[in-house]
C-alpha cells in the first residue's frame, strides 16, 4: 500500500517516511537558512573555507604568495628574455 506525500501529493512515501524526502530536505533547507554550511578548504582540507571561497586563510594567504611569486618570476623570465636577444644582436653586428 503506498502513501502519497501529505505536502506535494506527488511522491510516495517509503517505509515509515510521513513525508517524502524531496519534501524533507526542503523542510530542513528552510528550518535552518543562518546555518552556514562548512565547506573545507578544497587544499588542504584541514581548515574551514573562508565564505565566498574554497580555501582556507592559510591557503589564501598561500595563493596569493604563489601568485606573486608568478609575476615576479614573469618579469624575471622577461629580463632573461631581452638579454641574450640584444647580446645576439650585438654580436651579429660584429661579425657583419
Ligand atoms: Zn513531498
Ligand atoms: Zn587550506
Amino acid at each position: 500500500m503506498l502513501k502519497k506525500c501529505p505536502i506535494c501529493e506527488l511522491n510516495y512515501l517509503r517505509g515509515s517516511e510521513t513525508i517524502c524526502r524531496v519534501c524533507a530536505s526542503a523542510r530542513v533547507k528552510r528550518h535552518a537558512p543562518e546555518v552556514q554550511e562548512t565547506v573545507m578548504c578544497s587544499e588542504c582540507g584541514e581548515k574551514p573555507a573562508l565564505p565566498g571561497h574554497d580555501l582556507c586563510e592559510d591557503c589564501l594567504k598561500e595563493q596569493k604568495r604563489q601568485a606573486n611569486l608568478e609575476v615576479l618570476a614573469d618579469k624575471i623570465r622577461a629580463d632573461e628574455a631581452e638579454d641574450p636577444l640584444e647580446e645576439d644582436l650585438e654580436s651579429s653586428d660584429e661579425e657583419e
